[in-house]
């Protein structure tokens, strides 16, 4: 028989998991604030749920949420999630939230009796409609075998990285990472074009000495050595300016309280603070134009 699964949260990125899921066999019973999201997943062979909490969850193998951040996560969690949901459904929250939280709400499910597991995912919405999204899980090793099956149905690839919250942990440490990298592929683009090499030259030189890296090679922030990467668009997302902000925030509270020491990471922060504030509807590669421009100051 089909596993049955509740997906709450259907927005740019859960739309197309949810669709996905149906896709692969399993029965899907959509919930979301929104009635026209609720609609749109009807569309493409999911249930509608008219009513989070009077839902019957008595059937339900698993309930996947993909919801914007923590509070909302710990409101559907502590508070609306169906009140006949049975002892043993497996929780897979797929969104990308502070650590603690995360921690905190996958430990407490498991020990009221749901297996849980934080699961967010690497890549965009085209990667969630075409079902290639790479997920990071923390939870026990037998939640995320139990897991697997869901997130290879919505993904390419599921890595597994350790306890409750780890999958937080490596998603916001990797994008910072990215933030970095990204504003120095930039810096050193820029640097070399004021010194008169144009960004074709340096591309094929740096991308083939020791300053390669994904930030350079998938997503240049110069426009034409890369022809797919954001920079030949205008610079439309990709990957929005908010999103790494709000990624790098996460990242810069779970240091805090961790007691770990990030300088550069600070630093991005503000960087990608100066970014929103002049082109917050772009992607994140827009540090380039705007050192060209002479927005970004060094201190
Ligand atoms: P979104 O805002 O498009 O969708 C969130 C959906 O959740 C909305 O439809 C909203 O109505 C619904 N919602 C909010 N509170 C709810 C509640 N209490 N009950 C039911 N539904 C509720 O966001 P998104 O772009 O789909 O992102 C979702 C998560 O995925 C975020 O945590 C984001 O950081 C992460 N993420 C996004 C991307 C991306 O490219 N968009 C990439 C990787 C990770």
């Amino acid at each position: 028989m089909a596993q049955t699964v509740l997906f709450v949260g259907l927005g740019n990125m859960g739309s197309g998991m949810c669709a996905n899921l149906v896709k692969a066999g399993f029965e899907v019973h959509a919930f979301d604030l929104s009635k026209d999201a609720v609609a749109a997943a009807v569309a493409k062979g999911a249930h509608a749920v008219e009513d989070l909490r009077s839902f019957d969850g008595s059937g339900l193998d698993a309930m996947v949420t993909m919801l914007p951040a923590g509070k909302h996560v710990a409101q559907v969690y502590m508070e609306d999630s169906p009140q006949s949901m049975r002892k043993g459904t497996l929780m897979i929250d797929c969104s990308t939230i502070d650590v603690e939280t995360a921690r905190a709400l996958g430990q407490g499910a498991t020990e009221r009796g749901y297996p849980a597991v934080d699961a967010p995912v690497s890549g965009g919405t085209a990667a969630a409609e075409a079902g290639t999204l790479t997920f990071m899980v923390g939870g026990a090793p037998e939640h995320f075998e139990m897991a697997k099956p869901y997130l290879e149905a919505m993904g390419k690839k599921v890595f597994h990285a350790g306890g409750n919250g780890n999958g937080q942990a490596a998603k916001i440490a990797n994008n910072m990472l990215l933030a970095i990298s990204m504003i120095g592929t930039c810096e050193a683009f820029h640097l070399a074009e004021k010194l008169g090499l144009d960004a074709q030259t340096f591309y094929d030189i740096s991308s083939n000495a020791s300053g390669q890296s994904w930030s350079m090679t998938s997503y240049c922030p110069a426009p034409g050595p890369v022809p797919a990467a954001p920079s030949n668009r205008d610079y439309n997302p990709g990957f929005a300016v908010p999103m790494m902000l709000k990624d790098l925030g996460l990242a810069i509270e779970a240091a805090g309280t961790s007691g770990s020491t990030v300088p550069l990471g600070q630093h991005a922060k503000h960087l990608y603070e100066e970014a929103a504030k002049a082109h917050g509807d772009k992607d994140f590669s827009v540090i380039l134009p705007m050192l060209n421009e002479g927005l970004l100051k060094a201190d």
